[in-house]
């Protein structure tokens, strides 16, 4: 079966503005002497201000509905672009959301928890930890008090929700046949890996042969299994669901680790430079923890000479722009 047929199956709840825009960003380009730099708008999928996670959560979201579900119970840091989609998917849906969010209640809502409230969600602030470590304990408690839950993992990153970024990909290989344009290599910020995975998969499906770099966000837990190494079983996962019998190793994945600078979540010097140069030359927004990082690798890749002036370098933007809001001393 070919892969489009075997998304079309797959359950899928329609949250997205899909297409998002392919865009060249020759003003940037120029100012860098460098490689042609295509953009893949995915800032606006439009749900909630828009975002990578909507296209994951079309398939969360139809999962959950088709399990009976009456509530979904997510997790991300404070100012997670994943909640506040995930927020705004549920409303839509008529399911209630329960969000774990890693940090301390802040004193009054900004940036993204303002919308995460906007949108009815209910919070449970887990001081200690982002990455979903209470999940299970919350959804347990919201069974015990007669919900339905659905837990949605941190990110989004599980087989279900890593076919939206199959289907991503199948998407842009379809613009670029169209616009009969070629891309010699795709830059994205990598943080849970649904999205990298996704496009992978997609790449493998759609026969695109050009570079795929993650550019890492986040350390992870110390002791976990490589990151390329998760990637590669979400991956397998993801394929085997869409019938494909394609399997990934470690190898098939290309992550540059070199750009996380003081953490996660913090902005120095790469992040705000990234952040004002596209701003000032082509009036798009970057976000200050993970297009901001990944547009700031991007850049050093082409300053330090990576990619041919002749080559094209498509850099993926995922959204997270909401948080700005909450960063502006940072920035500016
Ligand atoms: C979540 C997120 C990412 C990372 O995507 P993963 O699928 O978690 O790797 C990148 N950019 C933004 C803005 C995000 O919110």
């Amino acid at each position: 079966m070919a892969l489009p047929d075997a998304i079309s199956r797959l359950a899928r709840f329609p949250l997205a503005h899909l297409p998002t825009p392919l865009v060249e960003l020759r003003n940037l380009s120029r100012s860098l002497g460098g490689p042609r730099v295509m953009m893949k708008r995915d800032d606006m999928t439009g749900l909630a201000m828009g975002g990578n996670k909507t296209r994951k959560l079309e398939f969360l979201i139809a999962d959950a509905l088709a399990q009976g579900a009456d509530t979904v119970v997510t997790a991300g840091a404070a100012q997670s672009n994943h909640c506040r989609q995930t927020a705004a998917a549920a409303a839509v849906a008529g399911l209630k959301c329960e969000l774990v969010l890693g940090g301390e209640e802040p004193r009054s809502p900004e940036g993204t928890v303002l919308l995460d409230a906007l949108f009815g969600a209910r919070f449970h602030w887990t001081p200690a930890e982002r990455r979903g470590e209470r999940l299970e304990e919350i959804a347990q408690q919201a069974a015990s008090g007669g919900a339905r839950p659905y837990v949605i993992p941190y990110g989004g990153s599980n087989p279900v929700g890593a076919c939206g970024y199959v289907l991503a990909m199948t998407e842009l290989i379809g613009q670029l046949k169209q616009n009969r344009s070629g891309i010699d290599a795709i830059v994205i910020p990598s943080s849970s890996g649904g999205t990298q995975a996704g496009i992978v998969v997609g790449a493998e499906a759609g026969g695109f042969h050009g570079d795929i770099i993650g550019i890492r966000i986040d350390k992870g837990e110390p002791g976990a299994v490589p990151y390329e190494s998760e990637l590669a079983q979400l991956a397998s996962g993801t394929a085997k669901r869409l019938g494909m019998t394609a399997s990934f190793r470690q190898e098939d994945f290309v992550v540059e680790g070199g750009y996380l600078g003081r953490g996660y979540g913090v902005v120095g010097d790469l992040e705000r430079e990234a952040i004002r140069l596209v701003a000032r030359t082509e009036g798009i927004l970057l976000d200050p923890v993970y297009t901001g990082r990944a547009m700031g690798a991007l850049i050093d890749m082409i300053r330090r000479g990576k990619f041919s002036r002749d080559s094209t370098v498509l850099f993926w933007h995922t959204g997270g722009t909401p948080a700005i809001f909450a960063y502006a001393r940072e920035i500016l």
